[in-house]
């Protein structure tokens, strides 16, 4: 009997900070950490190769502190270094559950965490190492959304995934509107035209430029993440 195989072989994993706090008001709940590592096992597993963009809104955001008179840039600089409190923590939660993990920082704090060096990361990824590539961009004004297209592109992932808490992109808000439905799929330009708001602006035009699609998913399901890679019927695919 031959087992089914993976859809992807490489695949780029976009956490946003807000996703580690689980019902927690701030900060990262190791409860939740620990299943995300857990569910990034299941597929590292498999024999995907993962690599993984974290977010920091769930400590800092460079708007949060733009919005009260700091300097937009500085505050930028702040937002970026709570992701690289994430990556650390993820990649414990991940060595914890028998992954090897690197953390890649876009801003330099060698003391800490290794650069970002490209053909590394490639190589990180060929042996089965989980690549957590933390500080976004490392330039202010941009979004680790945008952080995950770059990467995704670089890396030459076959779809960026985006761990939300809904389990799709919706017609209308599913909250507000019981007769929402989930698209399955949907193109680059009509989700534009919808004004769907999947991620911002400079992510979605990378993603569309390049033609790397865009998979939204829930990452409160369990077993999602392992769905999604098995080419499974779970969230809403953008596409070219
Ligand atoms: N940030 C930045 N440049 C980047 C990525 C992130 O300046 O390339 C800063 C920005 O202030 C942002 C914060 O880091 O608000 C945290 O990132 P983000 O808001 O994307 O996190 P998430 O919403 O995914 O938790």
């Amino acid at each position: 009997m031959t087992l089914p195989r993976p859809a992807h072989q490489r695949i780029l994993l976009k956490l946003s900070g807000e996703a580690l706090m689980g019902n927690d008001a701030f900060g990262i709940n190791r409860e939740t950490i620990v299943r995300m590592a857990a569910e990034v096992a299941e597929v590292i597993n498999l024999g995907v190769q993962v690599a993984v963009v974290i977010g920091g809104g769930n400590i800092f955001r460079g708007v949060a502190g733009g919005s009260v008179g700091m300097d937009r840039a500085t505050a930028d600089y702040m937002g970026m270094l709570a992701t690289v409190m994430n990556s650390l923590a993820l990649a414990d939660a991940m060595s914890k559950a028998g992954l090897t993990a690197r953390v890649m920082s876009a801003i330099s704090i060698e003391q800490v965490v290794e650069p970002y060096v490209r053909p590394k990361a490639l190589q990180y990824l060929e042996e089965g190492k989980v690549v957590i590539f933390a500080a976004g961009t490392g330039n202010p004004f941009f979004t680790t959304d945008t952080a995950a297209a770059l990467r995704g592109a670089e890396i030459g992932a076959e779809l960026v995934l985006k761990a939300t808490k809904v389990d799709g992109v919706y017609t209308a808000d599913p909250k507000k509107d019981p007769t929402a439905t989930r698209y399955d799929h949907i193109t680059f330009d009509e989700a534009m035209s919808k004004n769907l708001g999947i991620m911002d602006a400079t992510a979605f035009a990378l993603c569309r430029d390049q033609n790397l699609p865009i998979k939204v998913f829930s990452i409160l399901k369990d077993g999602a993440l392992k769905r999604v890679v098995m080419g499974e019927d779970e969230g809403t695919l953008v596409h070219a």
